[in-house]
């Protein structure tokens, strides 16, 4: 295992942006990620797991610690009977390439989360989700490294708390383990309807009415490839703010402003809000703010056309935070996290 120094952060992360890790090293094993977390505690030095960092954002004065780039592979039937198959896969597999196996085996758990880029390894943490499916749905547990007691455990479904775009992965917890790989029970059933509105806007609009596992998946890449732009074009990192959560009492008052109010009961008291339709209404999309386009498809996503760092993004968030704020009286948060 080669430990790398002095590597420019912004080559590993699609909104490309950062400046350099003082260490940097690809693990392919468990026991290389065990000498590696051994060795950086022996010598004081902060960890970062990063997988494609397509999730991440780092700053303009690198990182002064270790990078692990999880690279465990692995992809092994547990469980398979008439119903069922239970998948364990590593953490340093590609998602997308995930979801095109599972597809291929005529499997049901995972197909709407297509064309998603990144790592298995980070699909818990925020728990990935598209199209009406996320990963809390399908994942059984998942094994990890635990740093605080250099420890493999097991965790299952409910010791993640999963919640909408969150875990304790990215909360509680947030850098105490390392997952090495998860478990995902699919299902042998087709997919069936009713499907995320968008989804089922491109069936109706297709004239589809049967659906199948590859069909889900064709729908889905071509939906992500009109409003998401390709990070190898285009540096960003996907949805740049999470979805805003409001309580139900504030409706009335939010529809006086916006008439015309997208929202998703969340079922608990809560409604969804698209932030990029907000962004949209304050007047922000397609604007230029610092280098940074919020992109012309779809308000949620900022591309990094031309800022100089991490400075201007954060200005560019700044601004785009408080107009939704003083506009709506919401705040919204980024949901890529920094790598700091
Ligand atoms: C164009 C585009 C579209 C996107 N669409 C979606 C979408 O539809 N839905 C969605 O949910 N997300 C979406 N994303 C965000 C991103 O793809 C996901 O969050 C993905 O899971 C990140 O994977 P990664 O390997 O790149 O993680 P990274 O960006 O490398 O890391 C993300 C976080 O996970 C942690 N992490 C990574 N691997 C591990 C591990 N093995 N153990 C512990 N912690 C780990 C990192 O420390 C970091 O905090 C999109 C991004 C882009 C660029």
């Amino acid at each position: 295992m080669q430990i790398h120094t002095q590597i420019p952060l912004k080559n590993y992360t699609t909104m490309r942006i950062g400046g350099p890790t003082r260490f940097m090293a690809d693990v392919h094993t468990i026991d290389e990620l065990k000498q590696l977390v051994q060795t950086a505690k022996a010598k004081n030095l902060r960890l970062f797991v990063l997988g494609s960092g397509s999730n991440v954002i780092a700053h303009d004065e690198g990182f002064d610690g270790l990078v692990i780039r999880m690279r465990i592979l692995g992809f092994e039937i547990i469980e398979d009977n008439a119903t069922y198959c239970v998948l364990k896969i590593g953490a340093g597999e590609d998602w997308d390439a995930t979801v095109k196996k599972t597809v291929d085996m005529r499997l049901s758990g995972i197909e709407a989360m297509s064309a998603i880029p990144g790592t298995v390894g980070a699909s818990p943490v925020q728990n990935v989700g598209a199209y009406g499916q996320e990963v809390a749905d399908t994942l059984v547990s998942l094994e990890a490294y635990d740093t605080t007691t250099n420890e493999v455990v097991t965790l299952d479904n409910q010791a993640c708390e999963f919640s909408y775009r969150h875990s304790i992965f990215r909360g509680r917890e947030l850098g105490r383990y390392i997952i090495l790989n998860v478990t995902l029970k699919l299902w042998k059933s087709l997919p069936k309807p009713p499907f995320y509105d968008s989804l089922q806007q491109y069936f109706d609009d297709k004239g589809i009415n049967i659906f199948t596992h590859q069909i889900v998946r064709d729908a889905v890449i071509a939906i992500r490839a009109e409003k998401l732009p390709d990070p190898k074009v285009l540096a960003n990192t996907g949805s740049f703010f999470k979805n805003a959560i409001i309580e139900n009492w504030r409706l009335d008052d939010l529809r006086t402003k916006l008439p015309d109010l997208k929202s998703y009961d969340m079922g608990d008291g809560t409604t969804k809000i698209p932030t990029g339709w907000l962004i949209e209404k304050a007047g922000l999309k397609g604007q230029l703010l610092h280098g940074m386009r919020v992109y012309d498809k779809n308000a949620l996503v900022l591309v990094n056309e031309s800022a100089s760092g991490y400075v201007d993004l954060a200005s560019a968030r700044d601004e785009i935070i408080a107009a939704i704020r003083d506009n709506y009286q919401i705040i919204i948060e980024q949901e890529p996290l920094e790598l700091a």
